[in-house]
C-alpha cells in the first residue's frame, strides 16, 4: 500500500480507502462485511469511511466492531452528518443541535472516543455555515473530531467555509469527498484548483462508478446475480451508468487494461490516482476478493499515451 498526505495536514491515508455505503449493515452479510474489512486492513488500507445515515447507523456499528480489534492509532476513521436520522424537524441537517447529537450517536455506535475525519455530508442551506463549523470546531477542541471535511459541496460553498473558518479562527476544511470517476469529472474544473490553493485533498467516492468500471456489466447480457445492479434496494443511482453508451466505453477501456495486463478496475483506480490532489480513492467492496483485486492499482502507473487513449474513449 502507498499513503498520501491529507491536504495541508500531517495525516497520511492509504491511496485506497474502504467505504460502507449500501454494503455493511445492508446488502453484505455481517461475517462477509467483517472479513472484507479485515482483508482491507491487512492489505495496508488504513482509511475507512462510513456515515450516520448508512443503513441508519447499522454500517457504523459493523465498521466499529470490525476495527475494534486493531490498535486505534493504526486506522483513520471517517463518518458524516447531514442526512435524515428520524422523523422530527431536527433530525437532519447541520444545525448545532443535530451535529452535536449525531456526533455523539456515531461515537457510541462506532464504540470510539473520537473520529479522525468528520464530514458535513451535504451543504445545508437552512443553517448558517458559521453555526455548523463552530459546532464542529467545538468538537475538535473537545478531542472528539480530528479533521474537518465536507462532501459534495460546490466550490462556492467550500470557499465560504474557508472564509468562515478564517473569520472565527476555526479549524479549516482539509478534505472534500466528491463523486469522481471516469464517468463523473465535474470536480476537475473548479473544485480541484480551489482545493490545491487551499491545502484540501479529495477522498473520492464511487471511483468504480458503483462497479460499472469493473467490466462485470455487459451490453445486452444479464447482470451478474448478487451484484449491486440486480439489488432493487441498492441500484437506485445506477440508471445513467447501465446504458449502452457507457458500457461500450467500458468495453473499450477493457482493451487498454488487457494490453497492460491489469484489470479494468485497476485501470480505473490508477487513473483516479494520477491526480495529485486526490489523497485516496474510496471504494466499496462486497467481498474480500474485490479489495484484493482493487488495491493492486496502487502499483500501476499510467503513461501519458495511455492517459491520452483513455481521454479519447471518454470524450
Ligand atoms: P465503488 O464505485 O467502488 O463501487 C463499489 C461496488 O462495486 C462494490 O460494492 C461492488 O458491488 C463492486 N465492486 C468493487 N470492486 C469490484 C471488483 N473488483 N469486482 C467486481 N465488483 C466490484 O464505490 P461505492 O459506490 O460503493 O462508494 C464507495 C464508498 O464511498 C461508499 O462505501 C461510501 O463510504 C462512500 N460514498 C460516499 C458518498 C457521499 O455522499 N459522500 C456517496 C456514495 C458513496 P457489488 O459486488 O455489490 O456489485
Amino acid at each position: 500500500m502507498k499513503y498520501r498526505r491529507l491536504g495541508r495536514t500531517g495525516l497520511k491515508v492509504s491511496e485506497i480507502s474502504l467505504g460502507s455505503w449500501l454494503t455493511y449493515g445492508n446488502s453484505t452479510e455481517k461475517n462477509t462485511a467483517e472479513s472484507t474489512i479485515d482483508a482491507a486492513y491487512h492489505a495496508g488500507i488504513n482509511s475507512f469511511d462510513t456515515a450516520n445515515v448508512y443503513a441508519r447507523g447499522e454500517a457504523e456499528k459493523i465498521v466499529g466492531e470490525a476495527l475494534r480489534k486493531y490498535p486505534r492509532e493504526s486506522y483513520v476513521l471517517a463518518t458524516k452528518v447531514f442526512g435524515q436520522m428520524g422523523e422530527g424537524p431536527n433530525d437532519k441537517g447541520l444545525s448545532r443541535k443535530h451535529v452535536f447529537e449525531q456526533l455523539h450517536a456515531s461515537l457510541s455506535r462506532l464504540q470510539l472516543d473520537y473520529v479522525d475525519i468528520y464530514y458535513c455530508h451535504r451543504f445545508d442551506p437552512e443553517t448558517p455555515i458559521d453555526e455548523t463549523l463552530r459546532t464542529i470546531d467545538d468538537m475538535v477542541r473537545q478531542g472528539k473530531v480530528l479533521y474537518v471535511g465536507v462532501s459534495e459541496w460546490t466550490a462556492q460553498q467550500i470557499q465560504e467555509g474557508l472564509g468562515t473558518a478564517d473569520k472565527y479562527l476555526l479549524d479549516r476544511i482539509v478534505v472534500n469527498q466528491p463523486n469522481y470517476s471516469m464517468f463523473q469529472r465535474y470536480i476537475e474544473k473548479e473544485i480541484i484548483p480551489l482545493s490545491e490553493q487551499n491545502g484540501i485533498s479529495q477522498i473520492v467516492f464511487s471511483p468504480l462508478a458503483q462497479g460499472v468500471l469493473t467490466g462485470k456489466y455487459k451490453r445486452g447480457a444479464h447482470f451478474p446475480e448478487g451484484s449491486r445492479a440486480t439489488d432493487a434496494k441498492s441500484n437506485m443511482f445506477m440508471d445513467k451508468l447501465l446504458v449502452d453508451e457507457v458500457l461500450l466505453k467500458v468495453e473499450q477501456l477493457e482493451k487498454i487494461a488487457k494490453e497492460m495486463d491489469i484489470t479494468i478496475s485497476q485501470l480505473a483506480l490508477a487513473w483516479i490516482l494520477r491526480q495529485p490532489n486526490v489523497a485516496s480513492a474510496l471504494i466499496g467492496a462486497s467481498k474480500p476478493e474485490q479489495v484484493e483485486e482493487n488495491i493492486k492499482a496502487v502499483d500501476v502507473s499510467l503513461t501519458s499515451e495511455v492517459i491520452e487513449q483513455i481521454e479519447g474513449i471518454l470524450a
